[in-house]
């Protein structure tokens, strides 16, 4: 069966949310933009008034027999799954695996709670400097869990209120200059033209605080939120030290980094070379996969695999992309794609 078929065509800030696991939603065309030369053809954005509040507002349009079809075919595939022990066996199997959303509204707090409470009984959950650690030291001898959330949207204050019932510890990856930012103005450019995505409200740093304050941690996830492929060296730089060194002033340390939209085509073996020389700890991809116990790894030879998820969606898909993911056994080779070691590494030996 055909992955990319499966997961969703790519759109936006997130990987494959047009139709990514869950039911069939759809979003009327009275609310759509009109085109706009600087986005890209397949990139839809409904006008909002007001911030979103559901997943629904994010999903594009998805009508039709395909995803139909789509969400049919992935029903039966994860039952199968389900109803062979694929599943369970799956989740029995050593790993260190990094679960990434962006947002739990207000409709998904409750499927994000089953989900939870069904990861809990097989998996540890642990911080995200635990996960990378292990990861990069080779050792990791039981199944693990950390949790991310990209772009530091408002109802990750959601979030952390349900992590906490399941000690659960987290890592928000967000844009320091949004934090905060009260201005509707700067406010609908950094989503439309950043995000590429309709207006979204976001946390103010008394939130990143008090999140801080409960042991989860704030991440990088650059100034802008630019498609760092397109970015020159100085532009890199700006993007990269700027984010750190606002949030170190706000928050006392950085040392994680996750680059926007998560996917390779968006990014570059210069850009991640500029990550480590930034002085970031580690890398983080939105490529789904997990990292299983291996020798050590030096930090600029990992990029961290993270699964894209929505809180809406079914929990059996869900269950089925996590299953399908944990029997992945990437070697370090395969962490960046060919060739990005080289110039990663530069003169690191
Ligand atoms: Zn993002």
């Amino acid at each position: 069966m055909n992955k990319w078929w499966l997961e969703g065509r790519i759109r936006g800030c997130r990987q494959g949310r047009g139709d990514g696991g869950g039911s069939i939603r759809g979003t009327g065309a009275q609310q759509r933009l009109p085109s706009n030369s600087n986005m890209s053809d397949d990139t839809n954005i409904p006008t909002v008034d007001q911030p979103v509040t559901s997943f629904r507002q994010l999903a594009g349009d998805s009508r039709g027999m395909r995803p139909v079809l789509r969400n049919a075919a992935l029903t039966a595939l994860s039952m199968m799954w389900q109803r062979t022990g694929r599943i369970e066996q799956s989740l029995r199997i050593n790993r260190v695996h990094v679960l990434n959303l962006h947002h739990v509204f207000a409709n998904e707090e409750e499927s994000f709670r089953r989900l939870l409470r069904r990861l809990r009984p097989a998996h540890a959950f642990i911080s995200y400097s635990e996960a990378v650690q292990r990861i990069l030291s080779g050792d990791i001898n039981r199944p693990a869990l950390t949790f991310t959330f990209d772009d530091g949207l408002k109802s990750c204050v959601r979030a952390v209120r349900i992590l906490r019932e399941f000690s659960a510890k987290a890592c928000f990856f967000v844009c320091p200059p949004i934090i905060g930012e009260t201005d509707p103005d700067r406010i609908t450019q950094f989503c439309h033209e950043g995000m590429r995505e309709p207006v979204h409200e976001f946390m103010n740093w008394d939130d990143i605080d008090k999140l801080l304050d409960e042991g989860h941690e704030v991440g990088s996830h650059t100034l802008t939120h630019p498609n760092m492929s397109t970015l020159s060296s100085t532009q890199l730089t700006d993007e990269l030290h700027g984010a750190a060194e606002q949030l170190k002033k706000r928050v006392g340390r950085v040392e994680h980094f996750a680059w926007p939209f998560g996917r390779f085509e968006e990014f570059s073996p210069e850009a991640a070379r500029a990550v480590f020389d930034c002085g970031y700890q580690s890398c983080a991809s939105g490529v789904r996969g997990c990292h299983r116990a291996r020798q050590a790894v030096k930090r600029h030879e990992l990029c961290i695999r993270r699964e894209h998820m929505i809180a809406e969606w079914s929990l059996v898909h869900t269950m089925y992309f996590i299953a399908r993911s944990a029997r992945l056994h990437l070697s370090p080779e395969e962490y960046w794609p060919s060739g990005w070691n080289d110039v990663i590494r530069g003169d690191r030996g």
